[in-house]
């Protein structure tokens, strides 16, 4: 498919999502679209083709599996409905810092917070594309120790360790970002950094660094190294601080969304989740569309292994929030649903039956 088109393909507005995903079936169309765009696909034997039975599953028509178009998704087996999954799609989407797991149950009056929680947590665990490229030009590296705040203790201490994090992030002449990464690190030796720069940075890229030994070695992995001592700096009389003023600029971007949008509640083992979703918001900031972006986290979402309650929750169960006065639901009106706006039902193809 071309570049997906807003009002085509995706959701213009809120007014356009309203319209079209008023029930579960129109929520199951468009999954069936966006995993299958020409036509089904068996999941048993990738055969194409099938026929769809009664009960709005498929049946392939070569090895005879059954299968439907959540099977194997995030999706699988879930509970809640699917206008609730896309409903918090697109606040976790359109919303340009996404939404807290509590502001969603009041927004979406889910019954309870473990359900919000785990449904944003599903989008987040889908973010990372496997085999995205990797960064290249010239990118800035660091390390950094991000998390550990506390809001419920005074003067908002850390409680707990922060996370060591390496920060890469691509820096444009003459000024300005392009994309960046963000990974917990096990240590600062040698073999951590260089397996952090050669997982996330294009060999031949330039890779900036400050003058720690750990990042030595870089030009024999086929880097263009630029190490830059701040020692060095503060000799010409220079600011130490802007040696690499972008990861430094991403660190307290990433701190100050935990902060906000999240008011510093998430917990150590799932931090990684969090700047996952940062770097996905990172690096699409420029998306003209915000309905885009609720286009792609559904087709990471349908086109991504299960995942379960116990492998989200990692060793602790989420914090429990006191429960809360239900809000007003404040949606608009729905609008008059035009086939036109669903060309998924056009382009969708081979439907077999
Ligand atoms: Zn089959």
């Amino acid at each position: 498919m071309d570049q997906p088109r807003a009002g085509v393909h995706y959701p213009a507005s809120t007014g356009d999502f309203h319209a079209w995903f008023s029930t579960d079936a129109d929520c199951l169309d468009y999954l069936e679209w966006l995993r299958w765009p020409d036509g089904f696909v068996c999941p048993a034997c990738a055969h194409t083709g099938g026929w769809r039975l009664g009960d709005g599953r498929f049946k392939c028509i070569e090895c005879g599996s059954r299968t439907s178009v959540t099977a194997g998704t995030i999706f699988d087996r879930t509970r809640t409905p699917l206008t609730v999954w896309f409903a918090a799609c697109w606040h976790f989407t359109s919303g340009k810092d996404g939404i807290s797991a509590l502001s969603l149950k009041r927004t979406l009056e889910i019954g309870s917070y473990q359900t919000a929680w785990a449904m944003l947590h599903r989008f987040r665990s889908v973010l990372v594309r496997p085999g995205r490229d990797r960064l290249a030009g010239k990118v800035e590296v660091d390390e950094m120790y991000i998390g550990g705040h506390d809001p419920d203790l005074p003067g908002g201490r850390a409680r707990g360790k922060k996370v060591l994090t390496g920060i890469a992030v691509e820096v444009r002449e003459p000024k300005g970002f392009g994309r960046c990464r963000m990974v917990p690190l096990a240590d600062l030796s040698a073999t951590t950094l260089h397996t952090f720069v050669r997982d996330h940075i294009e060999p031949g890229s330039v890779v900036i660094t400050d003058g720690w030994a750990g990042y030595s070695g870089l030009s024999k992995l086929g880097y263009v190294h630029d190490s830059r001592s701040q020692r060095a700096a503060r000799a010409r009389g220079e600011d130490t601080g802007s040696l690499l003023a972008g990861v430094h600029r991403i660190a307290s971007l990433t701190k100050r969304w935990l902060l906000g949008t999240h008011q510093g509640s998430v917990a150590d083992e799932h931090l990684p989740s969090y700047l996952n979703e940062f770097v996905f918001r990172f690096n699409r900031r420029t998306s003209r569309s915000r309905g885009m972006l609720f286009y792609r986290v559904l087709e990471l979402a349908v086109s991504h292994d299960p995942v379960r309650y116990q492998d989200l929750i990692a060793r602790r169960r989420p914090r429990r929030i006191p429960p809360a006065p239900p809000r007003k639901r404040g949606r608009p009106p729905s609008l008059q649903r035009s086939p036109a706006n669903r060309p998924w039902r056009a382009t969708g193809g081979n439907q077999s039956g």
